[in-house]
């Protein structure tokens, strides 16, 4: 499938959630056998020459795309979660948003010290929440090999963003 027939199937709803946001819905790609493998199948093309040692997907979309290359490249999957919602004792960090702060977590010792892992979410806009999550698993002693995502939208600048604070990164759509 071509790059340009995988990106007709991520569809754009205007002002979701708020007014004047063009949200990228990835839940028609999903929805759609071909595509669903096409955007695996090259996320894995990217992520399997750097062979992490485990996956890390970014709550809530990261999780099905992270998922889906854990089990492609033959790897675990670890999530990072929004506050509260890991049942055990967890690691977390707090980072800025737009307006007010937001909270990441993940089980305490799920990603070793040492791991190299390889980040995934659906789409990179400002690049806040995976910078976060790439702190995040610094602070663990892990090493991110890469950032990897679905969808860039470059004019907010995320991917410059984590690649100036060290993290190499990755969009299949842009
Ligand atoms: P950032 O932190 O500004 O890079 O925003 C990225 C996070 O917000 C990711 O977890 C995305 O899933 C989510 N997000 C932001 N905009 C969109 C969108 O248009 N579609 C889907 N998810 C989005």
């Amino acid at each position: 499938m071509s790059i340009d027939s995988l990106t007709a199937l991520v569809r754009t709803i205007p002002d979701f959630p708020k007014p004047g946001i063009q949200f990228r819905d990835i839940t028609t790609l999903l929805a759609d056998a071909g595509g669903l493998r096409e955007l695996v199948d090259r996320m894995a093309d990217v992520a399997r020459p750097l062979d992490p040692d485990l996956i890390v997907g970014i709550e809530a979309r990261g999780f099905i795309l992270g998922a889906a290359l854990a089990l492609s490249l033959g790897k675990g999957f670890v999530p990072v979660r929004k506050a509260g919602k890991l049942p055990g004792r967890t690691v977390g960090i707090d980072y800025v948003l737009e307006y007010g702060t937001d909270r990441l977590e993940m089980h305490e010792g799920q990603v070793p010290d040492g791991a190299r892992v390889l980040l995934v979410d659906d789409l990179i806009a400002t690049g806040g929440t995976a910078l976060a999550a790439a702190q995040l698993l610094r602070e663990q002693g892990a090493s991110v090999l890469m950032a990897l995502f679905a969808i860039d939208l470059p004019d907010l600048g995320g991917i410059a963003a984590l690649e100036a604070d060290g993290v190499a990164a990755a969009a299949i759509i842009a």
